[in-house]
């Protein structure tokens, strides 16, 4: 599907949740302290991530800073309500225009999980991918994920011969630069963005806390909370992170912060907002209504679509005649 036509179909959808009040009945329920606002983004635009800040002052809501969460999961601070968590993942080099600027103006917490292979080379491994395959590149990058860590490292070594791409993460210098801002925390995103269930235990355990101790030294602070990168994870993963000392992780499963959740420590939702999507569809996406809604109508497209399948006529292979 065209990307622009997707967003148009997005926006209509959007404006009819907001105007049908499914938008403001979702906002009320976490400006009453029913949830925390859990939202991520990677690389948005300074027009797209202030028009989201500014929306979300305008209704009210106070910014958690990550170790206000963790106070609140400590229970050393009481569940709050009207209240927003904000994350980034990866450490993309126009954050720190786009993101760091913006929430350093309008004094709002956020905390930036980092990759560091890529910010020591310039370029994460899906984009040397992109560039050296033009056809049905996301496809391939898909397949990428799917395959054991060694084998996805050897395809990206190889490519990385071919392709030259301009930088796209941070430099060390910049993460030194926006650590130091009173409202970034940065956190832990492995080195060189792995699926972490397709790696081995020691290949698994190499790229979280490797890591941990190059960003520690970068910044020299500690570095205690984690996303896991594409959003995947298991038991194993949980109990890496908790033996490498990180306190927190963050998945991308597309929720609500609940305080049930925060029983699990290690698993915190999150709610992703979509670059060049319409403000209309990032408002649904924040409170949200977005996914729940995505998630029924293609349900109900599947099951429409299944009843008016051709019907199946008895043929002998079909039929099973009961002998008596
Ligand atoms: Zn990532």
């Amino acid at each position: 599907m065209d990307f622009n036509f997707r967003n148009l179909c997005a926006w209509f959808l959007a404006k009819a949740l907001i105007n049908f009040g499914f938008v403001k009945k979702a906002k009320m329920r976490a400006l009453n302290g029913d949830y925390i606002l859990s939202i991520y983004s990677h690389n948005p635009t300074k027009r797209e991530f202030e028009a989201c800040i500014k929306w979300l002052i305008k209704q009210k809501f106070n910014f958690l800073t990550i170790n206000d969460l963790e106070r609140i999961v400590n229970n050393e601070m009481q569940f709050p309500k009207s209240s927003v968590l904000l994350t980034v993942d990866d450490g993309w080099q126009p954050n720190e225009q786009n993101i760091v600027e913006i929430a350093a103006k309008y004094e709002v917490p956020v905390t930036i999980f980092v990759s560091t292979q890529a910010v020591e080379e310039g370029a994460y491994w899906w984009s040397y991918v992109n560039k050296s395959i033009k056809n049905n590149s996301k496809n391939r990058v898909a397949t990428l994920k799917q395959l054991p860590n060694v084998e996805r490292l050897a395809i990206v070594e190889k490519l990385k011969k071919y392709a030259n791409i301009p930088r796209e993460a941070m430099t060390v210098e910049q993460i030194k630069r926006i650590s130091r801002s009173s409202v970034v925390t940065i956190g832990g995103h492995t080195h060189s963005h792995p699926i972490l269930v397709n790696c081995e235990d020691a290949e698994l355990y190499h790229e979280i806390s490797f890591s941990k101790k190059k960003l520690e030294k970068w910044i020299n602070k500690e570095v205690s909370y984690f996303a896991y990168p594409n959003g995947d994870y298991g038991q194993r993963e949980v109990r890496a992170l908790k033996e490498q000392g990180y306190r927190l992780a963050f998945s991308n499963v597309p929720t609500y912060l609940t305080k049930s959740q925060l029983t699990h420590k290690y698993e915190i939702p999150r709610i992703g907002l979509l670059e060049g999507a319409s403000l209309a569809e990032n408002i649904c996406r924040m409170v949200g209504v977005w996914h729940p809604t995505v998630r029924s109508l293609k349900k109900i497209f599947k099951s429409s679509k299944d009843s008016i399948r051709e019907p199946v006529y008895p043929t002998a292979s079909n039929v099973h005649v009961k002998m008596s």
